[in-house]
């Protein structure tokens, strides 16, 4: 018994420590978010909503985005938008604005 229940321990500390990483490499945001929803928010800036917004014109994205925490060439990064996520250096969203 004894035996058993320390296996048990151990496979949830496991199975823990296998959680925090995958929290720590961070969750990317998901289109269907609502934050993502509300903002227009694409993986892909090609696919953006261009009736919903029509602002959008092709060459942006979020990899060339003022708010973009990545760095230059980065596949993904953060974005303050965004709190905890990653958004895609490729994707797009309606707050975007020229990186000075
Ligand atoms: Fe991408 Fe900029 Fe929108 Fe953030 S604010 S999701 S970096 S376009």
């Amino acid at each position: 018994m004894h035996n058993t229940r320390r296996t048990f321990l151990m496979t949830v500390a496991a199975g823990s420590a296998a959680l925090s990483t995958a929290a720590r490499a961070q969750a990317k945001v998901d289109e269907k978010d609502a934050q993502a929803a509300a903002l227009g928010y694409v993986a892909d800036a090609t696919k953006a909503d261009t009736k919903k917004f029509p602002k959008y014109a092709a060459g942006q994205a979020c990899g060339s985005c003022a708010l973009f925490q990545g760095k230059a060439g980065d596949a993904w990064g953060a974005c303050p938008l965004f709190a905890g996520k990653q958004v895609s250096g490729k994707g797009w969203c309606s707050a975007w604005a020229k990186k000075a």
